[in-house]
Protein backbone atom coordinates (compact mmCIF):
# COMPACT_ATOMS: atom_id res chain seq x y z
CA UNK A 1 0.00 0.00 0.00
CA UNK A 2 1.23 3.40 -1.09
CA UNK A 3 1.40 6.54 0.61
CA UNK A 4 -0.23 8.00 -2.36
CA UNK A 5 -2.82 5.34 -2.36
CA UNK A 6 -3.40 6.05 0.77
CA UNK A 7 -3.46 9.63 1.05
CA UNK A 8 -5.84 9.33 -2.15
CA UNK A 9 -7.87 7.00 -0.28
CA UNK A 10 -8.77 9.52 2.50
CA UNK A 11 -9.34 11.80 -0.01
CA UNK A 12 -12.00 9.67 -1.49
CA UNK A 13 -13.76 9.04 1.55
CA UNK A 14 -13.67 12.39 3.62
CA UNK A 15 -12.58 12.22 7.15
CA UNK A 16 -15.01 10.26 8.77
CA UNK A 17 -13.69 8.29 11.35
CA UNK A 18 -14.83 5.07 10.37
CA UNK A 19 -13.73 5.45 7.19
CA UNK A 20 -10.34 5.96 8.53
CA UNK A 21 -10.64 2.87 10.18
CA UNK A 22 -10.76 1.15 7.71
CA UNK A 23 -8.52 2.54 5.31
CA UNK A 24 -5.89 1.71 7.57
CA UNK A 25 -6.82 -2.02 8.04
CA UNK A 26 -6.40 -1.68 3.67
CA UNK A 27 -2.78 -0.50 4.68
CA UNK A 28 -1.68 -3.68 6.10
CA UNK A 29 -2.34 -6.69 4.27
CA UNK A 30 -1.47 -9.16 6.86
CA UNK A 31 -4.18 -7.94 9.73
CA UNK A 32 -6.32 -7.74 6.96
CA UNK A 33 -6.02 -11.44 6.22
CA UNK A 34 -6.39 -12.33 9.64
CA UNK A 35 -10.16 -10.18 9.59
CA UNK A 36 -11.24 -11.86 6.37
CA UNK A 37 -10.10 -15.50 7.68
CA UNK A 38 -11.99 -14.71 11.13
CA UNK A 39 -14.98 -13.37 8.43
CA UNK A 40 -15.32 -16.75 6.96
CA UNK A 41 -14.76 -18.69 10.34
CA UNK A 42 -17.71 -16.39 12.10
CA UNK A 43 -19.41 -17.89 9.15
CA UNK A 44 -19.98 -14.03 8.04
CA UNK A 45 -19.70 -15.48 4.15
CA UNK A 46 -22.05 -18.10 4.59
CA UNK A 47 -24.64 -15.47 6.13
CA UNK A 48 -23.92 -13.21 3.25
CA UNK A 49 -24.54 -16.04 0.60
CA UNK A 50 -27.87 -16.94 1.96
CA UNK A 51 -28.66 -13.32 1.96
CA UNK A 52 -27.42 -13.10 -1.50
CA UNK A 53 -28.67 -16.25 -2.66
CA UNK A 54 -31.19 -15.51 -5.59
CA UNK A 55 -28.51 -13.36 -7.38
CA UNK A 56 -26.19 -14.73 -10.01
CA UNK A 57 -22.93 -14.47 -9.21
CA UNK A 58 -20.68 -13.64 -12.35
CA UNK A 59 -16.79 -14.79 -12.53
CA UNK A 60 -14.79 -13.27 -14.97
CA UNK A 61 -10.82 -15.26 -15.62
CA UNK A 62 -8.98 -14.60 -18.23
CA UNK A 63 -5.64 -16.77 -18.02
CA UNK A 64 -3.99 -19.84 -16.32
CA UNK A 65 -0.78 -19.88 -15.64
CA UNK A 66 1.50 -22.84 -13.95
CA UNK A 67 3.54 -20.45 -11.60
CA UNK A 68 3.23 -16.49 -11.43
CA UNK A 69 6.84 -15.05 -12.44
CA UNK A 70 8.44 -13.30 -12.27
CA UNK A 71 6.72 -12.26 -8.77
CA UNK A 72 5.00 -8.87 -8.59
CA UNK A 73 5.25 -8.17 -11.92
CA UNK A 74 1.99 -6.38 -13.04
CA UNK A 75 1.93 -7.99 -16.08
CA UNK A 76 0.82 -11.00 -14.69
CA UNK A 77 -1.63 -9.50 -12.64
CA UNK A 78 -4.85 -10.38 -14.85
CA UNK A 79 -3.70 -14.42 -14.97
CA UNK A 80 -4.39 -16.75 -11.89
CA UNK A 81 -2.22 -19.57 -10.66
CA UNK A 82 -3.29 -23.38 -11.61
CA UNK A 83 -3.51 -24.00 -7.53
CA UNK A 84 -5.21 -20.96 -7.28
CA UNK A 85 -7.84 -21.93 -9.70
CA UNK A 86 -8.03 -25.22 -8.22
CA UNK A 87 -9.17 -23.72 -5.16
CA UNK A 88 -11.10 -21.36 -6.05
CA UNK A 89 -13.47 -24.18 -8.46
CA UNK A 90 -13.41 -25.99 -5.45
CA UNK A 91 -14.75 -23.49 -3.41
CA UNK A 92 -17.33 -22.77 -5.78
CA UNK A 93 -18.07 -26.57 -5.89
CA UNK A 94 -18.58 -26.90 -2.44
CA UNK A 95 -20.84 -23.48 -1.44
CA UNK A 96 -22.23 -22.37 -5.21
CA UNK A 97 -24.19 -24.21 -7.74
CA UNK A 98 -22.06 -23.23 -10.94
CA UNK A 99 -24.53 -22.45 -14.19
CA UNK A 100 -24.37 -22.84 -17.79
CA UNK A 101 -24.75 -19.38 -20.02
CA UNK A 102 -27.52 -21.90 -21.43
CA UNK A 103 -29.02 -22.08 -17.92
CA UNK A 104 -28.91 -18.10 -17.67
CA UNK A 105 -30.59 -18.11 -20.67
CA UNK A 106 -33.51 -20.85 -19.94
CA UNK A 107 -33.82 -18.52 -16.62
CA UNK A 108 -34.65 -15.07 -18.74
CA UNK A 109 -36.43 -16.57 -21.76
CA UNK A 110 -38.09 -20.01 -19.89
CA UNK A 111 -38.36 -18.56 -16.62
CA UNK A 112 -36.96 -21.74 -15.60
CA UNK A 113 -35.38 -20.44 -12.27
CA UNK A 114 -31.40 -20.39 -11.46
CA UNK A 115 -30.48 -22.55 -8.48
CA UNK A 116 -30.03 -20.69 -5.31
CA UNK A 117 -26.62 -19.36 -5.03
CA UNK A 118 -25.73 -19.62 -8.84
CA UNK A 119 -21.96 -18.76 -10.27
CA UNK A 120 -21.62 -18.77 -13.96
CA UNK A 121 -17.55 -18.86 -14.81
CA UNK A 122 -16.08 -17.46 -17.72
CA UNK A 123 -12.47 -16.95 -19.20
CA UNK A 124 -12.04 -13.84 -21.83
CA UNK A 125 -9.95 -13.18 -24.75
CA UNK A 126 -8.83 -17.20 -25.96
CA UNK A 127 -5.79 -18.12 -24.22
CA UNK A 128 -3.97 -21.16 -25.11
CA UNK A 129 -3.60 -21.69 -20.85
CA UNK A 130 -7.59 -22.49 -20.98
CA UNK A 131 -7.29 -25.70 -22.70
CA UNK A 132 -4.17 -26.82 -20.92
CA UNK A 133 -4.62 -25.33 -17.44
CA UNK A 134 -7.98 -24.26 -17.07
CA UNK A 135 -10.24 -26.82 -19.11
CA UNK A 136 -8.83 -30.37 -17.24
CA UNK A 137 -9.75 -28.64 -13.70
CA UNK A 138 -13.07 -27.37 -15.15
CA UNK A 139 -14.11 -31.10 -15.82
CA UNK A 140 -12.55 -32.37 -12.50
CA UNK A 141 -15.31 -29.85 -10.61
CA UNK A 142 -17.68 -30.41 -12.94
CA UNK A 143 -17.73 -26.39 -13.27
CA UNK A 144 -19.52 -25.39 -16.70
CA UNK A 145 -17.68 -22.29 -18.74
CA UNK A 146 -18.02 -19.93 -21.14
CA UNK A 147 -15.12 -18.65 -23.26
CA UNK A 148 -15.40 -15.49 -25.03
CA UNK A 149 -13.03 -15.18 -27.68
CA UNK A 150 -11.04 -12.07 -29.55
CA UNK A 151 -11.64 -14.12 -32.93
CA UNK A 152 -8.60 -11.94 -35.11
CA UNK A 153 -6.16 -13.31 -32.25
CA UNK A 154 -6.97 -16.49 -32.60
CA UNK A 155 -4.65 -18.79 -34.47
CA UNK A 156 -1.58 -15.70 -34.29
CA UNK A 157 1.57 -16.03 -33.00
CA UNK A 158 3.58 -13.26 -30.69
CA UNK A 159 0.52 -11.07 -31.03
CA UNK A 160 -0.89 -8.99 -28.33
CA UNK A 161 -4.24 -7.14 -27.82
CA UNK A 162 -3.49 -3.68 -28.23
CA UNK A 163 -4.20 -2.92 -24.31
CA UNK A 164 -1.17 -5.78 -23.51
CA UNK A 165 0.96 -4.50 -26.19
CA UNK A 166 0.59 -1.30 -24.74
CA UNK A 167 1.34 -2.32 -21.00
CA UNK A 168 3.53 -4.55 -22.51
CA UNK A 169 5.84 -1.54 -24.83
CA UNK A 170 5.62 0.46 -21.21
CA UNK A 171 7.04 -1.76 -19.18
CA UNK A 172 10.29 -2.30 -21.63
CA UNK A 173 10.70 1.51 -22.62
CA UNK A 174 14.03 2.79 -21.98
CA UNK A 175 13.62 6.31 -21.47
CA UNK A 176 12.71 8.22 -17.48
CA UNK A 177 9.72 10.24 -18.65
CA UNK A 178 6.65 9.86 -20.77
CA UNK A 179 4.31 12.63 -21.47
CA UNK A 180 0.69 11.36 -21.43
CA UNK A 181 -2.61 13.26 -21.67
CA UNK A 182 -0.86 16.37 -20.99
CA UNK A 183 1.20 15.46 -17.76
CA UNK A 184 4.90 14.32 -17.67
CA UNK A 185 5.18 10.83 -15.58
CA UNK A 186 8.53 10.08 -14.45
CA UNK A 187 9.10 6.23 -14.43
CA UNK A 188 11.10 3.86 -13.07
CA UNK A 189 13.92 1.40 -14.64
CA UNK A 190 12.35 -0.79 -17.01
CA UNK A 191 11.54 -4.33 -16.20
CA UNK A 192 11.26 -3.74 -12.85
CA UNK A 193 8.42 -4.64 -10.72
CA UNK A 194 7.80 -0.63 -9.93
CA UNK A 195 7.58 0.15 -13.92
CA UNK A 196 5.05 -2.53 -14.28
CA UNK A 197 3.18 -1.48 -12.07
CA UNK A 198 3.53 2.25 -13.59
CA UNK A 199 2.77 0.95 -17.40
CA UNK A 200 -0.28 -0.61 -15.91
CA UNK A 201 -1.54 2.97 -14.34
CA UNK A 202 -0.23 4.57 -17.66
CA UNK A 203 -2.43 2.28 -19.52
CA UNK A 204 -4.88 2.88 -17.44
CA UNK A 205 -5.06 6.30 -18.39
CA UNK A 206 -4.39 5.92 -21.77
CA UNK A 207 -7.40 3.97 -22.25
CA UNK A 208 -9.71 7.15 -21.11
CA UNK A 209 -7.89 8.63 -24.30
CA UNK A 210 -9.37 9.29 -27.77
CA UNK A 211 -8.47 6.23 -29.98
CA UNK A 212 -6.44 8.54 -32.52
CA UNK A 213 -4.13 9.87 -29.49
CA UNK A 214 -3.80 6.31 -28.11
CA UNK A 215 -2.63 5.07 -31.40
CA UNK A 216 -0.07 7.75 -31.32
CA UNK A 217 1.43 6.50 -28.63
CA UNK A 218 1.24 3.26 -29.53
CA UNK A 219 2.93 4.18 -32.72
CA UNK A 220 5.69 6.39 -30.46
CA UNK A 221 6.34 3.48 -28.33
CA UNK A 222 6.46 0.88 -31.50
CA UNK A 223 9.67 2.83 -32.94
CA UNK A 224 11.10 2.78 -29.84
CA UNK A 225 10.89 -1.04 -27.81
CA UNK A 226 11.11 -3.85 -28.98
CA UNK A 227 9.23 -6.29 -26.10
CA UNK A 228 11.14 -10.10 -26.01
CA UNK A 229 8.48 -12.55 -26.54
CA UNK A 230 10.08 -15.74 -26.36
CA UNK A 231 10.52 -16.18 -22.38
CA UNK A 232 8.48 -19.23 -21.54
CA UNK A 233 6.36 -17.27 -18.62
CA UNK A 234 5.25 -14.67 -21.82
CA UNK A 235 4.69 -17.64 -24.08
CA UNK A 236 2.30 -19.29 -21.42
CA UNK A 237 0.55 -15.77 -20.81
CA UNK A 238 0.20 -14.72 -24.07
CA UNK A 239 -0.24 -17.21 -26.40
CA UNK A 240 -3.61 -17.77 -28.28
CA UNK A 241 -5.73 -20.76 -29.31
CA UNK A 242 -6.03 -22.27 -32.32
CA UNK A 243 -9.32 -23.15 -33.89
CA UNK A 244 -8.93 -26.82 -33.58
CA UNK A 245 -8.18 -26.64 -29.82
CA UNK A 246 -11.09 -24.22 -29.79
CA UNK A 247 -12.93 -26.97 -31.40
CA UNK A 248 -11.63 -29.33 -29.01
CA UNK A 249 -13.03 -27.21 -26.18
CA UNK A 250 -16.14 -27.20 -27.32
CA UNK A 251 -16.16 -30.98 -27.46
CA UNK A 252 -15.26 -30.74 -23.74
CA UNK A 253 -18.60 -28.98 -23.78
CA UNK A 254 -17.37 -25.06 -23.05
CA UNK A 255 -19.54 -22.58 -24.41
CA UNK A 256 -17.95 -20.43 -26.75
CA UNK A 257 -19.09 -16.57 -27.05
CA UNK A 258 -17.72 -13.59 -28.65
CA UNK A 259 -15.55 -10.92 -27.54
CA UNK A 260 -15.15 -8.85 -31.02
CA UNK A 261 -12.79 -8.91 -33.71
CA UNK A 262 -9.90 -6.88 -32.00
CA UNK A 263 -11.05 -5.82 -28.49
CA UNK A 264 -11.75 -2.10 -28.98
CA UNK A 265 -13.44 -0.33 -26.39
CA UNK A 266 -17.01 -0.62 -28.08
CA UNK A 267 -18.32 2.22 -27.12
CA UNK A 268 -15.47 4.85 -28.26
CA UNK A 269 -16.39 3.71 -32.37
CA UNK A 270 -18.53 4.94 -34.99
CA UNK A 271 -22.05 3.23 -35.10
CA UNK A 272 -20.37 0.97 -38.42
CA UNK A 273 -17.32 0.02 -36.19
CA UNK A 274 -19.08 -1.32 -33.79
CA UNK A 275 -21.30 -3.55 -35.93
CA UNK A 276 -18.70 -5.07 -38.05
CA UNK A 277 -16.76 -6.01 -34.61
CA UNK A 278 -20.10 -7.29 -33.67
CA UNK A 279 -21.04 -9.19 -36.45
CA UNK A 280 -17.63 -10.58 -38.33
CA UNK A 281 -16.74 -12.24 -34.44
CA UNK A 282 -19.90 -14.07 -34.54
CA UNK A 283 -19.52 -15.14 -38.13
CA UNK A 284 -16.48 -16.23 -38.19
CA UNK A 285 -17.22 -18.13 -34.66
CA UNK A 286 -20.11 -20.07 -36.74
CA UNK A 287 -18.05 -20.72 -39.28
CA UNK A 288 -15.11 -22.18 -37.75
CA UNK A 289 -16.99 -24.01 -34.90
CA UNK A 290 -20.06 -24.88 -37.07
CA UNK A 291 -22.51 -23.76 -34.25
CA UNK A 292 -24.85 -20.72 -33.66
CA UNK A 293 -22.95 -18.12 -31.21
CA UNK A 294 -25.39 -15.96 -29.14
CA UNK A 295 -23.09 -15.16 -26.21
CA UNK A 296 -20.89 -11.99 -26.05
CA UNK A 297 -18.70 -10.20 -23.32
CA UNK A 298 -17.84 -6.80 -23.92
CA UNK A 299 -14.28 -5.89 -23.76
CA UNK A 300 -13.15 -4.03 -20.91
CA UNK A 301 -17.23 -4.20 -19.74
CA UNK A 302 -17.12 -1.65 -17.75
CA UNK A 303 -19.77 1.07 -17.31
CA UNK A 304 -18.13 3.48 -19.80
CA UNK A 305 -16.51 0.56 -22.48
CA UNK A 306 -19.75 -0.04 -24.62
CA UNK A 307 -22.62 1.95 -24.47
CA UNK A 308 -26.77 1.67 -25.39
CA UNK A 309 -25.84 1.98 -28.95
CA UNK A 310 -23.74 -0.92 -28.39
CA UNK A 311 -26.33 -3.15 -26.81
CA UNK A 312 -28.69 -2.55 -29.00
CA UNK A 313 -26.85 -3.48 -31.72
CA UNK A 314 -25.52 -6.76 -30.66
CA UNK A 315 -29.19 -7.32 -30.06
CA UNK A 316 -30.33 -6.51 -33.35
CA UNK A 317 -27.64 -8.71 -35.32
CA UNK A 318 -28.68 -11.52 -32.75
CA UNK A 319 -26.73 -11.77 -29.52
CA UNK A 320 -29.35 -12.94 -26.96
CA UNK A 321 -26.75 -12.86 -23.68
CA UNK A 322 -23.94 -10.30 -23.02
CA UNK A 323 -21.57 -9.83 -20.46
CA UNK A 324 -20.36 -7.03 -18.15
CA UNK A 325 -17.17 -6.33 -16.41
CA UNK A 326 -19.00 -4.40 -13.83
CA UNK A 327 -17.76 -6.00 -10.90
CA UNK A 328 -21.40 -6.57 -9.45
CA UNK A 329 -23.68 -9.24 -8.76
CA UNK A 330 -26.63 -9.75 -10.48
CA UNK A 331 -30.26 -8.88 -9.45
CA UNK A 332 -32.90 -11.72 -9.37
CA UNK A 333 -34.18 -9.67 -12.35
CA UNK A 334 -32.41 -10.01 -15.22
CA UNK A 335 -31.20 -7.92 -17.82
CA UNK A 336 -30.33 -10.69 -20.57
CA UNK A 337 -27.57 -7.92 -22.53
CA UNK A 338 -25.96 -6.70 -19.15
CA UNK A 339 -24.87 -10.12 -17.24
CA UNK A 340 -22.58 -8.64 -14.82
CA UNK A 341 -19.00 -10.67 -13.54
CA UNK A 342 -16.67 -9.74 -11.20
CA UNK A 343 -12.95 -9.71 -12.46
CA UNK A 344 -10.18 -12.53 -11.02
CA UNK A 345 -6.96 -11.90 -10.82
CA UNK A 346 -4.04 -13.27 -8.75
CA UNK A 347 -3.75 -10.91 -6.23
CA UNK A 348 -6.88 -13.06 -4.42
CA UNK A 349 -5.77 -15.05 -1.30
CA UNK A 350 -8.66 -17.60 -0.62
CA UNK A 351 -10.19 -15.63 1.72
CA UNK A 352 -9.77 -12.74 0.25
CA UNK A 353 -11.63 -14.70 -2.78
CA UNK A 354 -14.81 -16.15 -0.22
CA UNK A 355 -14.94 -12.91 1.10
CA UNK A 356 -15.43 -11.32 -2.41
CA UNK A 357 -17.55 -13.49 -3.74
CA UNK A 358 -20.00 -13.75 -1.15
CA UNK A 359 -19.94 -10.15 -1.21
CA UNK A 360 -18.54 -9.43 2.65
CA UNK A 361 -15.35 -8.27 1.11
CA UNK A 362 -16.33 -5.38 -0.40
CA UNK A 363 -18.16 -4.04 2.68
CA UNK A 364 -14.84 -4.34 4.25
CA UNK A 365 -12.11 -3.77 1.86
CA UNK A 366 -11.01 -1.65 -1.42
CA UNK A 367 -11.12 -4.13 -4.10
CA UNK A 368 -8.08 -4.22 -5.93
CA UNK A 369 -6.45 -5.40 -2.48
CA UNK A 370 -5.53 -8.62 -0.97
ZN1 LIG B 1 -11.03 -9.12 -22.92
Amino acid sequence: MTFRDFRGRIFVFGKSSAFIFLIIFNSFPTMKQLILKGVENLGLNRLSRFWTRRCLLGLCYHGVVQNQSPPNDARTRIAVTVSQLEEQLRELRKHWNPVSSQQIRDAIEKEIPLPDRAVHVSFDDGYSNNLLLAAPLLNRYEIPATLFVTTNFIETQNQLIWSLELHERLSVFSGTQLSLAGQLYSLDPPETPKRTEQALQLLQIAKSLPMADRETLLQFLRERTKPDLTPKWKRELYTFLSWDELRSLQKKGIEIGAHTLSHPILSQLQPQEIDRELRESKNRLETELNKKCDLLAYPFGSENDFSDLVVNTARNIGFRLAFTLQEKRNNAQLDAMRIHRICIHRELSLASFQALISGVRNALFQQQDS
